[in-house]
């Protein structure tokens, strides 16, 4: 249906289930739902750019390829390496629909890297362990350093074979919800600047994470966390906000990731003085203990004066390595690393520093990815989240690395299932009144802004100082500190002007409104951080220095109320592993 109006023609489609996001989550989600509704996928970028395919290192699953394995110990290593912040019945149903939904893939044309018989080669990756913690276990599937891209590919190709509609370069700016009912969203398209409204019985919102807010970050420029700024926005709370992973190995000042496969294939990180240093912080595990503790890690020796050369930046070494191992195991890394710094890691170590890397928190969903608004769980009706995006809380504090692969296919396919099902059951719901008014108002204030205030200027401030006072360590005080530059932020950004008019391919705009949906992800990132005294995985509060299960295990629901964020509390779901002491 398409009726004229001052925004040129505007155009309303109706599908049973609209997918937003084409990332692993995304596509599999809408591969599920195209056997039975009509489904269509929105991209505001070309399906296979999401970032999903810049993931290297692997999908972690127990198939015990290489030596005895099970998923029972995948899901312990995956709630200590939490820091028993996980809900344990969501950690058992991923480690053990991994196993499927890896030989799933396989099936569906992933050309996995091979052992000799011909099964699929796996390697080791930090917190993975055997028997519960003895030591490192073969668990990573790969296919070579390009894990995320041969997904993106496999699924890509399966869901043109089964006739997904794709929209790309559709950014979705706003979210239908009425009465409690999600009815559709509304989208941007990028090439001519009309708004279009997707009218949907179902909704999967799988945009991805929201790294950007942070100066040094291993995420794509479109990790603006837009899904969850938009059901925010909604009244849908989000979970768990102040746990922000950093990756030990960016490459020094410009934060592209060096996979955690580097590591898991032998490389050793070193400080100025040439010493193994997570030797003494985690004898069992060394190189391949959590993130968490390791990006930690390196923030002492940096700090105690032991960084290289005096500077914030310490050694991944590879050296010991054979050639052969390096430029076969790890050729697009070996590749980056000659690119971007004139540096052979065959020969040379490569300089290194925490990145920001992922988002463990997100819009809180069940099991079956719906998404739900209140401490009992209960569901918006409609509306389904899965991927970085959501918080079904498998990774609780920490994310192991190759678990969130394993979470986006997983909660992606279990996403799809569950909507194909509820499209069934329900109606078409009615679209609200002028269902646009919103996303249009915002837009049109956007572009009629005239103010002095340019959005690359806030978004190097806020850049800035979440990386300096909401990183790594934290404190109250450098929390105070983020809120506040926060408040000055925002107001500026509500006096921010669009110079760039044009209606095809206005980039400007849309940057200007992921600002937005920045600015407003690092607020609740700093006030749940705030709150929270203790420190737990990611979430380091040198003035809390230890772990409180008595006060503090218990899940953060930030909401967006009118006199500012409400914080709300709901329990950790133990089912098997009691919390205990984490050490590695
Ligand atoms: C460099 C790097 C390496 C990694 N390596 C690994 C690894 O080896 N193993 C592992 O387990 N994890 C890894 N991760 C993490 C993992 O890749 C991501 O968490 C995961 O791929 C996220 O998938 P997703 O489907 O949720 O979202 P993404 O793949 O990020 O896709 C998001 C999608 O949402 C769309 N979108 C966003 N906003 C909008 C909007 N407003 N309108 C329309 N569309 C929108 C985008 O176009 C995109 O299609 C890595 C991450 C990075 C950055």
């Amino acid at each position: 249906m398409a009726v004229a109006g001052r925004w040129g023609t505007e155009m309303t489609h109706q599908f049973d289930a609209v997918v937003v996001g084409a990332g692993g989550a995304g596509l599999w989600a809408a591969l599920e739902l195209s056997g039975t509704a009509n489904t269509a996928v929105l991209s505001k970028l070309y399906p296979t750019r999401s970032h999903t395919g810049a993931a290297q290192g692997g999908i972690g699953a127990a198939l015990g390829n290489m030596e005895e394995d099970h998923w029972e110990w995948h899901a312990f290593d995956t709630v200590k390496g939490g820091d028993y912040l996980c809900d344990q019945d969501a950690v058992e149903v991923m480690c053990r629909e991994a196993i499927d939904t890896v030989y799933e893939l396989e099936h569906r044309g992933l050309p996995f890297s091979r052992t000799e018989d011909g099964r699929i080669a796996q390697r080791p990756f930090g917190g993975h362990s055997r028997e519960f913690g003895k030591g490192p276990v073969r668990r990573s599937c790969y296919a070579a350093d390009r894990t995320g891209h041969m997904i993106l590919q496999t699924l890509y190709q399966q869901c043109i074979k089964n006739q997904v509609r794709f929209f790309d370069e559709f950014h979705v700016v706003d979210l239908l919800i009425e009465e409690n009912v999600c009815r559709g969203v509304i989208a941007y398209c990028l090439a001519d600047g009309t708004l279009h409204t997707f009218r949907a019985k179902a909704v999967i919102l799988a945009t991805g994470g929201c790294g950007r807010m942070f100066r040094i970050t291993s995420n794509a420029y479109a990790l603006t966390g837009d899904g969850m700024a938009l059901a925010y926005r909604r009244g849908v709370p989000l979970e768990d906000m102040e746990f922000f992973q950093f990756h030990p190995t960016g490459i020094y000042k410009m934060g592209i990731l060096i996979t955690e496969g580097a590591r898991g294939e032998g490389g050793v990180l070193r400080n100025a003085r040439g010493e193994r240093f997570m030797e003494r912080y985690a004898p069992t595990m060394k190189d391949l203990a959590p993130r968490d503790m390791i990006s930690r890690f390196i923030y002492r020796e940096i700090r105690e004066g032991r960084g290289i050369d005096g500077q914030d930046y310490v050694h991944l070494d590879l050296t010991h390595l054979p050639a052969e191992t390096i430029e076969t195991r790890l050729p697009d890394i070996t590749d980056f690393v000659r690119t971007y710094l004139g540096v052979d890691p065959v020969w040379q170590p490569i300089p290194v520093q925490p990145t920001a890397h992922y988002v463990m928190g997100g819009i809180p969903t069940d099991l079956d990815a719906r998404v739900v608004i209140d401490e009992k769980n209960t569901p918006l009706p409609g509306l389904y989240a899965a991927g970085e995006c959501a918080c079904v809380s498998v990774h609780g504090a920490n994310r192991l690395g190759t678990n969130s692969l394993v979470d986006i296919l997983v909660f992606g396919r279990r996403a799809g299932k569950h909507a194909a099902s509820y499209v069934r059951e329900v109606e078409l719901p009615p679209l609200p009144r002028d269902p646009q008014a919103r996303a249009r108002a915002e837009i049109e204030r956007l572009l009629a802004n005239t103010g002095d205030e340019r959005p690359i200027a806030i978004r190097d401030e806020l850049r800035r100082v979440m990386m300096e006072d909401a990183g790594v360590v934290r404190t109250g005080e450098s929390l105070q500190r983020v809120i506040e530059k926060l408040g000055e932020l925002k107001e500026r950004y509500a006096r921010v002007g669009v110079r760039d008019q044009s209606k095809q391919f206005n980039t400007a705009l849309l940057e200007t409104v992921e600002l937005g949906y920045l600015l407003e992800l690092a607020e609740v990132l700093a006030k749940s951080a705030f709150a929270r005294e203790e420190s737990r995985g990611a979430h380091y509060r040198e003035d809390f220095p230890n772990r409180n299960d008595t006060e503090w295990l218990r899940h953060t629901l930030a909401y967006r109320t009118e006199k500012g964020i409400e914080l709300r509390y709901k329990p950790v779901t133990v089912t098997t592993f009691p919390p205990q002491e984490r050490k590695y």
